[in-house]
């Protein structure tokens, strides 16, 4: 099948290239068309009748055979054009324990022409793992796809004592980027569990952090995923009692149910800080600042990002319209429709370059007028793990 050309930029003879900002969108509504699809520049001369140029920021070029398909694409964009603002959450993107983790696998790979092995996605981002992958890294579910003498990474999420076990005594080479925070809330379990308490974790299952904050103490540890298992969760020993936290959960809801289970168990003892990070509180605060004055919320991040996950909920619970978008190629027209404003945001695992190319491809819909709205700023930097400080 022929691709349908779809114009990043339009050369022109003469004047200066025309920018086709809105090119990832229209290019994203082609394939969910079932079309082939190639995005470049395009000069006018290749242009035909269905080419449309300018002020909307988008450039096609189809024959015949994909002329159907590519008019209600291009249709269904056009008919979102216009000017808009844009909210934008700050902080956003980035925390430091990811990009802690991304540089750890960055420096592991320049030191070695080997193969590196990562356990677990490193952050949860379908980008950073493809980009890392593209660099070298081999990315496995569990130790047994390591193979011996090889280095491994363990990920930001962290693992038990059990996989730190298997690890040692297979001789891995092991680089543990677990983000410090995460590790916090490990060394809490070991000391609550370790004073003979029950620990009561706040979090979800099967998510990786949970997985191993669980496996410090497994026969003292019950999970509690909700406020309804907190009114119904049974203890041994109510008097030798704690509770810990998964650090992306909602700032909400983690009250709400440490609410329920005080109220039931009156000697339940906490962490010292919160164990929920300064990423995850920052992040709901900015969206939870913007959320109001937006007619839709834009969260970019992975399906499998927890911290992002929340944001979308967090904005929904505020009564607004939400979508969780991988990248920009995720939008779609029919979100915007009578969409003046957007709120835009980002999870801790999303690269803030994700957020740029949103903000530009709005951009070729019309002209867009982007505020920023900062409510704490983050200075917080994390030292890399010894094997790679150098
Ligand atoms: Fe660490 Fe919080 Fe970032 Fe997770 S979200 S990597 S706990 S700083």
């Amino acid at each position: 099948m022929t691709p349908v050309l779809v114009a990043t930029t339009l050369v022109r003879p003469a004047g200066p290239p025309v920018p086709c900002p809105a090119a990832p969108l229209l290019a994203a509504e082609l394939r969910r068309h079932g079309l082939d699809v190639e995005q470049r520049a395009l000069s006018t001369g290749e242009t035909t009748a269905h080419t449309v140029f300018g002020g909307v920021g988008l450039g096609l070029r189809a024959d015949g055979e994909h002329e159907r398909a590519a008019r209600s694409a291009l249709g269904a964009w056009l008919a979102v054009t216009g000017p808009r603002r844009v909210e934008l959450a700050a902080p956003r993107s980035f925390c430091a324990g990811v990009e802690r983790a991304v540089e750890v696998v960055e420096k592991a790979l320049s030191r070695t022409s080997q193969p590196v092995y990562v356990r677990k996605q490193i952050v949860h981002n379908t980008h950073v793992v493809a980009d890392l992958e593209a660099r070298g890294a081999v990315f496995v579910d569990e130790l047994d796809g390591v193979p011996d003498d090889a280095t491994v990474v363990f990920s930001a999420h962290g693992v038990s004592p059990a996989v730190r076990g298997v690890a040692a005594e297979r001789e891995l080479d092991v680089i543990d980027a677990t983000c410090p925070l995460v590790a916090k809330v490990h060394t809490e379990a070991r000391r609550f569990a370790g004073r003979g308490d029950t620990v009561l974790l706040i979090g979800h299952a099967d998510h990786e952090e949970v997985e191993g904050t669980l496996g410090e103490a497994p026969d003292q540890t019950i999970l509690v995923q909700s406020a309804a298992e907190a009114a119904l969760v049974e203890v041994e020993d109510p008097t030798r009692l704690s509770y810990l936290m998964q650090t992306t959960l909602s700032v909400e809801e983690a009250g709400e149910i440490v609410d329920v289970l005080k109220a039931r168990f009156p000697a339940l003892r906490g962490p010292g800080s919160d164990d929920i990070c300064y990423a995850t509180t920052n992040r709901q605060n900015a969206l939870r600042a913007i959320a109001d004055r937006a007619d839709l919320v834009l969260v970019v991040g992975s399906e499998n990002s927890s911290n992002s996950q929340r944001l979308v909920e967090l904005a929904r619970r505020a009564g607004r319209q939400a979508h969780l978008i991988d990248d920009v190629g995720a939008l779609r027209p029919g979100w915007l429709v009578g969409v003046g404003v957007i709120g835009l945001t980002a999870g801790a695992s999303a690269p803030p370059r994700l957020v740029e190319e949103v903000l530009a491809a709005l951009g070729g819909l019309g002209p867009v007028n982007a505020a920023e709205h900062e409510v704490a700023r983050e200075t917080i930097q994390f030292t890399l793990p010894s094997p790679v400080r150098r």
